[in-house]
């Protein structure tokens, strides 16, 4: 006897969460019709608050406060919201078996519940000592941290430890956030791992070294380059008293927190499903080699377009939110719904660090910033074959991140390594955009809003046209090649030659010229200063780029706009909406004297004036001030 859905959410993590969210949305299903089912006994939460709110020793973050979607600025999904959503909550139960064939998923509790469409969150598990032949992981005092069982018994262990020495196993961000976080509750740590620095996944040693040197300021010691083999015990508690190194070193502990690695829960399917890279294959619909069953967040390998459709299991927050909604959105509407195209991002937060990551840390790499001072920005550029392929920054703005983001995604092209060192903070002006034609219009409208900004690909050409829209993958699959980030510097008109800018010479039968036009520079009339960091143009995304970061830092400020043609109203509209205010300056007698008639104009004109435009008509800009740059 059992239940029947039509849809089952197996697993009820972070992933389990989006996908739930994502479902109420589209409202692609009945009352009673989903259902998500979990070992757990609460509601989907955000699991990164385990190792950072969670073990604060004031005012520590306690569930409801984070279940899913909080973190991510979306709405908080508690009991009663699953309730109120028609999703039942199925908690507390484990699936023991599953059987693709039949639709089928056997509980623990030996109910069979069937489905039709079957979306796998099952997330990974922490990786135990005895599978690294160690015993005795089972004591009060070892700690993992992977489920809010694992939080509350890691509370409990501090808790009676204020003032004793724990010992951390493990170097990665598991490690690094359990040893920040008992500093914080007055324990002293040491930490050990077999590499040669922490964080040895990501870090670079340069990148390392300041963490590792900041943790050293805080008390903790590093015990690098040798493996944990045994425990000394306490008898009869069977607490652990002591840890036993390789090199023979007996480090004094009252508690032992392990972070080792995670392995994805993938057993239930072995045999059933394709599997990758550790994970359940799937392809960029997250859809499995069976086609009613999904995988998505930590036990899905996937296919990442912006590694050539390299096939990789992530195991970050991040991406269970994005390919649970994908995938819910390819079940409830395939049609529509593109292959997932998903740029790998990792962050990390600990004592009053924070850092993020971007893209993949392959290739030569490059850091940049300042990694004396006490409030560090500092990061590191990872390129190959002239364009960068992953990029951290560690204490950078919102701002900063987002650019950070958008200089992975395009592969922006490097000019000058050496020039890139030298950048004092994250900047981008030695990088060039790779990105495929889009829609220049909407940089002076969609782009510039304050909310809800229009951002590639949405507007890849020719999607203003209600055609289709050519994103990189159009391109692609229609076999035009596309040369990014490349620019031309001479053509042979008669040998039918292009020379380009890496000493490429590219030939061709038939050439259109397709070159545009460049926005005219101040400098041409005589007026220096529009190198100024906030002195902006409007004509490619790099410049769309720069107004939008200028404008977030100028909101209640005042900015001048420089001409009355289309790009200066659009961009006076653009502030206005940003709540900066406007003064318009330009030589003719109206705005937009090239087409308007000064009746038309008069309409405009006041209707600018009512949402606080300032016009300054018949007069022209002799020069600007400038200092610090600005
Ligand atoms: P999970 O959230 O692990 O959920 C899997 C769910 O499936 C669980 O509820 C589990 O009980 C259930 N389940 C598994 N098997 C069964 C079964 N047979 N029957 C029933 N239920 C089952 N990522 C970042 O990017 N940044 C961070 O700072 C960060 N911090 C983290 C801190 C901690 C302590 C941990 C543990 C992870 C952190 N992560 C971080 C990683 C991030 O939390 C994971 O990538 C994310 O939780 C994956 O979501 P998921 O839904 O795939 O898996």
């Amino acid at each position: 006897m059992g239940r029947a859905f039509v849809y089952v959410v197996l697993g009820g993590g972070v992933a389990a969460g989006y996908a739930a969210l994502e479902f109420a949305r589209r409202g692609g299903y009945s009352r009673g019709e989903l259902c998500i089912i979990s070992e757990e006994a609460v509601a989907p939460y955000e699991r990164p608050a385990l190792s950072k709110g969670y073990l604060l020793p004031e005012d520590p973050a306690r569930l409801p406060g984070f279940h899913t979607c909080v973190g991510a600025n979306d709405e908080l999904l508690t009991t009663k919201w699953y309730k109120e959503q028609g999703i039942e909550l199925v908690l507390g139960t484990k699936v023991i078996s599953a059987d693709v064939r039949r639709k089928t998923l056997l509980t623990a509790t030996g109910e069979t519940i069937s489905y039709k469409t079957l979306i796998i969150a099952t997330g990974a598990r922490a990786l135990k000592l005895e599978e690294f032949g160690i015993s005795g992981s089972d004591a009060t005092n070892i700690c993992y941290l992977r489920s809010l069982d694992d939080a509350d018994k890691l509370v409990n262990a501090m808790s009676s430890c204020s003032g004793g020495n724990a010992v951390v196993i493990g170097g990665g961000y598991i490690g690094m956030e359990c040893a920040a976080a008992l500093v914080t509750n007055k324990i002293k740590v040491t930490m050990v791992f077999p590499e040669n620095h922490c964080m040895a996944r990501l870090f670079t040693q340069k990148i390392a070294e300041y963490y590792e040197s900041y943790y050293t300021s805080k008390g903790v010691t590093f015990t690098k380059g040798t493996v944990l083999t045994s425990f000394e015990k306490e008898d009869p508690t069977g607490k652990v008293t002591a840890v036993v190194l390789k090199d023979g070193k007996h480090l004094p502990a009252d508690m032992v927190v392990v972070g080792i690695g995670i392995r994805a829960n993938t057993s239930l399917f072995e045999g059933q499903l394709l599997m990758e890279k550790g994970g359940i294959k799937v392809n960029g619909q997250m859809q499995t080699s069976d086609s009613s069953v999904y995988a998505v967040g930590d036990v899905a390998a996937f296919p990442i377009k912006l590694f050539d459709g390299d096939t990789r299991r992530l195991e970050h927050v991040d991406s269970a939110r994005r390919t649970a909604r994908h995938a819910v959105a390819a079940i409830l509407e395939p049609s529509k719904t593109r292959d997932v195209d998903y740029l790998p991002f990792f962050y990390s937060r600990v004592f009053t660090l924070s850092w993020q990551f971007y893209g993949d840390n392959v290739g030569e790499v490059v850091h940049y910033g300042d990694f004396a001072s006490s409030s560090p920005s500092f990061g590191a550029y990872w390129i190959s074959k002239g364009r960068i392929t992953g990029a951290f920054l560690e204490g950078g703005s919102r701002e900063e991140y987002e650019a950070l983001s958008v200089v992975v995604r395009r592969k922006a092209k490097v000019s000058s390594m050496s020039e890139l060192e030298k950048q004092e903070r994250f900047l981008d002006p030695l990088l060039t955009w790779q990105v495929a034609p889009y829609e220049r219009p909407a940089l002076s409208k969609g782009y510039l809003l304050p909310r809800g900004a229009a951002r590639l690909p949405a507007f890849h050409t020719c999607v203003g046209a209600n055609d289709e829209l050519l994103t990189e993958q159009w391109y692609k699959e229609h076999g035009i090649e596309l040369v990014l980030a490349t620019r031309v510097i001479s053509a042979d008109l008669r040998r039918k030659t292009l020379l380009t800018d890496t000493g490429e010479t590219i030939s061709y039968k038939t050439l259109i010229v397709a070159t545009g036009a460049r926005a005219l520079k101040l400098e041409e009339f005589g007026v220096g200063g529009s190198h100024a960091a906030n002195v902006c143009y409007l004509r490619n995304l790099e410049d769309a780029d720069k107004m939008v970061g200028v404008m977030r830092s100028c909101h209640g400020g005042s900015a001048v706009v420089i001409g009355g043609g289309y790009i200066g109203m659009e961009c006076a509209a653009a502030l206005v909406a940003h709540e900066i205010k406007v003064t318009m300056v330009f030589p003719g007698k109206h705005c937009m004297d090239r087409l308007f008639t000064p009746k038309i104009a008069e309409f405009y004109e006041k209707y600018y004036t009512a949402k606080g435009v300032a016009f300054i008509k018949g007069t022209a800009v002799t020069s600007l001030e400038v200092s610090d740059g600005k």
